[in-house]
């Protein structure tokens, strides 16, 4: 089997075996673009490499061999011959991993080749880049700490040495180095560095920044690196000469605006690393006229065949444009939507395509919102920095990566690197002294979706004080500061952010999605406030509304405390008659906001006691409000401890002990609905019953609250309403066919579901989940995500038993689990009516659910 292609060889869609990298040069090769040329070994080559034996075997060194021989006609130039061909050694696996691998620059250089490059073009070239590599090789390929070579050159520039010597002596010292380290010379032989170096790129995809960055995006263990070797070009030959990257929009803006930095006389590396601070790239348009044009027409050309905003890295040598490398840039959400909705106008993409570009958790981000108007036009900020991630952040200063334990931190760095990953993915933003746009903080940061201000030049951080000055103001670690990502702007202290769902794009995506889905997104609201929120992010109506909250507030609490209390069937009556009233004001708030819109209203659930009273205080005042001595009092709650309540006397068990509770409620719903019809609104109404097991459970109750409803509204055939139930037992989805001949809908409760089928308490799971994740027993908490195997197993029998003989039966899901990506793609393929979470989660759930739909 085919290990090494050349880059003529390969195209895009081959990513998996040639990489990322790899399979856009042999695309852009392809293209006709100026791409320096050479060969990729496969990611299959490096996968055999790392399980058997860590060695490359005679088969692949001879493929390697042969390939260079091809690459020595095409350049025409020959490895370690008399016009040397020097080569980059690239990583690149098939999901791009910026900076996480390696790669070595100006390979085929020894004694003999750079004194013949010294002479063809000058010495102190020559010397510079093969002191560069044998800084690279020593570093990469042997582990010498790169501190060691920046120590010899920092002596060596005390010196005083002519410029012409400089790289000579220094090429020298680190010889020297690399011979006393490793107790042998460097080696000169191309053949066997480029070996050497392969063998290192493919180790290099287990190092530990690179695991860590595949842990926290999700990228398979198994997937290998390629190997990229590529005839070199030199952006440091002459000030003609430059390198560059550069985004083809803003990706922190999302504005159709070519974007990047370039160096003048530097090698590739120097502006990744940010040593150098870069130009901005529309500074090229005066110094290298006819170069910018030609790059701005090679962008818009990868634009257009990739259909993406391209990240792409180039370089200059001698007044020649080459291109190294593009990929599909990584953007901040903001820019990703903003792209987005801009590239289906531009005709570039259809609407289904931009939907699928966006991340529902961007969503999340956006709505994280931005400063509050009010207090940025009160607040001076302290100093400004680059916009590097768009987003807020506001949170305690913290100066160590370690030392990041809560997102209510700022990581604050001179710059960052991949060491910062942990610190960085767990800190609510991040700023830093240095670096660009293009730094490593800016471009993780935006990858994480988190808000980054780089590169601001009025900051210095001391790590002995444990202090950082911008501008004049001094701050310690621990104090509070809010950065914008927007503008780069730094505030001391705590800013008040406004939710910004004012992003006109966000409406735009929602609309499309909208229109695209085939699951309806109702929202889980309990007050006349939520409903209100949930309209405004298009929310199809109320799919839960737990009416047990309308009983915290606090003039009603004290009736349902004396309702639960009550040792007699007259005094409960009377208490629930005072609570009656406020029920039915909160059903009327609520069907004037959602008018026809369906509202599904669940019946007291929870276990009673989890109303009463517990200060001495309050007692004293409930025993004082009913009338009962102390004892009496303690004496009644007593008799309503339960050893296990989640599983005790609640959801309809209440209603079979004290049917009153649900009557007085359903009272309260109908009444209510009588009164809006007053106003001309017809609201459509679906009565929940919950945590039912047994069909006759389900029928007494259901029976009990027509006769009441029957005999006390004469005119109750005008109101729209229909009595159904939740499915939150495993017994329930058993037997969901023969309820559905009572019941007018089901709603799954998958909280309730997951705990009554895992036996895990929701509540207590947090003390042992983690430990399941980590050990991947579980991948995620059920709680977060239905665990479609055993759950979501019971829910596809309810489904499919009940929809076999009534293919049209409602069915919706209200579990917390409602506004999750997976288990919306699941219940839409479970072919439900609808899913139900909470507000603020209805722009993710209608995204997912026209993802789940394309
Ligand atoms: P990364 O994946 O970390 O971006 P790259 O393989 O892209 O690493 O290499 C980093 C930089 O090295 C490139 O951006 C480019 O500037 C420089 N480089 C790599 N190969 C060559 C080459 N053949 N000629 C000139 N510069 C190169
Ligand atoms: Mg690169
Ligand atoms: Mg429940």
């Amino acid at each position: 089997k085919q290990k090494v292609y050349l880059f003529s060889e390969g195209n895009k869609n081959m990513k998996n075996l040639l990489g990322g990298k790899g399979a856009n040069l042999a695309e852009m090769t392809n293209l006709g673009l100026p791409i320096p040329q050479g060969f990729i070994i496969t990611t299959e080559a490096c996968n055999d490499f790392l399980h058997k034996n860590l060695i490359l075997t005679e088969d692949l060194k001879l493929e390697i061999k042969n390939n260079i021989f091809k690459l020595e006609k095409i350049t025409g130039k020959i490895f370690g011959g008399t016009n040397p061909l020097l080569v980059s050694v690239r990583s690149g696996a098939p999901i791009s991993m910026p900076g996480m691998m390696d790669t070595i620059l100006n390979l085929g250089l020894n004694d003999d080749t750079v004194e013949i490059l010294s002479i063809k073009i000058n010495s102190s070239f020559a010397f510079s880049i093969y002191s560069r590599f044998i800084e690279m090789f020593s570093d990469i390929v042997k582990n010498i700490p790169r501190e060691k070579f920046a120590c010899i050159e920092e002596e060596l520039k005390k010196k005083n040495i002519d410029k012409d010597n400089f790289y000579r002596e220094l090429t020298k010292e680190y010889k020297n180095l690399y011979k006393i380290t490793l107790n042998e010379d460097f080696p000169q032989d191309p053949e066997d560095q480029l070996f050497q170096c392969i063998i290192a790129i493919f180790n290099s995809w287990n190092n530990n920044r690179a695991k860590i960055y595949r842990k926290l995006n999700d990228i398979d263990e198994n997937m290998g690196t390629a190997v990229n070797i590529q005839e070199m070009v030199f952006g440091n030959l002459n000030n003609n000469s430059g390198t560059g990257v550069a985004f083809t929009r803003n990706p922190a803006t999302g504005e159709n605006d070519i974007f990047g930095e370039y160096l003048i006389n530097a090698q590739g590396e120097d502006i990744v690393a940010g040593i150098r601070t870069p130009l901005p790239i529309s500074h090229m348009k005066e110094t290298m006229p006819s170069i910018y044009e030609e790059f701005l027409a090679y962008g818009k050309q990868l634009e257009n065949h990739y259909k993406e905003m391209q990240d792409i890295e180039f370089t200059i040598e001698n007044g020649k444009l080459f291109i190294l490398q593009t990929r599909n840039g990584k953007r901040s959400p903001y820019a990703g939507i903003k792209m987005a909705v801009a590239m289906v106008k531009e005709n570039l993409i259809s609407k289904e395509e931009a939907i699928m570009r966006i991340n529902p958790k961007d969503i999340t981000i956006l709505l994280h919102g931005s400063f509050s108007q009010e207090s940025l036009n009160k607040e001076m900020p302290l100093g400004k920095g680059l916009a590097g991630s768009a987003g807020i952040a506001v949170g305690k200063i913290v100066l160590r990566s370690e030392d990041v334990v809560d997102p209510d931190s700022i990581l604050v760095r001179t710059e960052t690197s991949p060491e910062d990953l942990s610190g960085m993915s767990i800190a609510n933003g991040i700023l830093t002294a240095k670096g660009g746009l293009t730094s490593h903080g800016a471009v993780v940061a935006r990858s994480m979706g988190k808000c980054c201000v780089a590169g601001c030049p009025t900051l210095t951080i001391n790590l002995e004080t444990n202090k950082i000055k911008i501008g004049n103001m001094s701050l310690k670690e621990g104090e509070y500061i809010s950065i914008d990502g927007y503008s780069g702007n730094i505030y001391k202290g705590k800013l008040k952010i406004d939710l910004s769902d004012e992003i006109e794009e966000f409406y735009e995506i929602l609309n499309w999605s909208k229109s695209i889905k085939k699951l309806s997104v109702r929202m889980n609201a309990d007050t006349p406030e939520d409903c209100q929120r949930g309209l405004r992010y298009f929310a199809e109506g109320v799919g839960l509304c737990r009416t047990e909250h309308m009983f915290f507030k606090t003039n009603r609490i004290w009736p349902m405390r004396e309702m639960i209390v009550s040792d007699t069937l007259e005094e409960r009556k009377s208490s629930l008659e005072k609570l009656k009233p406020y029920q039915k004001n909160d059903f009327i708030e609520i069907f004037k906001i959602l008018k026809e819109k369906p509202v599904n209203i669940r019946l007291l659930d929870p276990p009673l006691h989890e109303f009463l009273p517990t200060t001495p205080e309050e007692l004293q005042k409930l025993s004082k409000l009913m009338k009962i001595s102390m004892a009496e009092l303690k004496y009644r709650l007593q008799k309503l401890e339960e050893h296990n309540p989640m599983l005790g006397h609640r959801g309809c068990r209440l209603a079979v002990t004290y049917p009153e509770i649900y009557l007085m409620q359903c009272e309260a719903i109908i009444e209510a609905a009588l009164e809006v019809k007053k106003l001309n609104i017809n609201p459509n109404i679906e009565i929940m019953i919950p945590l039912v097991a047994t069909f006759k459970e389900f029928q007494f109750i259901k029976n009990k609250i027509e006769e009441n409803l029957m005999n006390l509204y004469p005119n109750i055939k005008d109101i729209n309403y229909k009595i159904g139930t939740m499915i939150e037992l495993p017994r329930t989805c058993l037997i969901a066919n023969k309820l559905s001949k009572e019941a007018d809908f089901f709603s799954f409760g998958t909280n309730d579901l997951t705990q009554t089928t895992f036996g895990i308490s929701r509540d207590d799971s947090g003390k042992f989940i983690e430990e399941y994740k980590e050990h991947h027993i579980l991948e995620k908490s059920p709680f977060e995500s239905v665990d479609i195997e055993g759950v979501g197993e019971l829910m596809k029998i309810a489904v499919d038993s009940t929809r076999k003989e009534n293919p049209n039966f409602k069915i919706g899901i209200c579990g917390e689990q409602g506004g999750d990506p997976k288990t919306i793609e699941y219940c839409h393929n479970l072919n439900l009516n609808y899913v139900s979470c909470s507000g603020f989660r209805i722009p993710i759930a209608i995204l997912a659910a026209a993802q789940s739909n394309i």
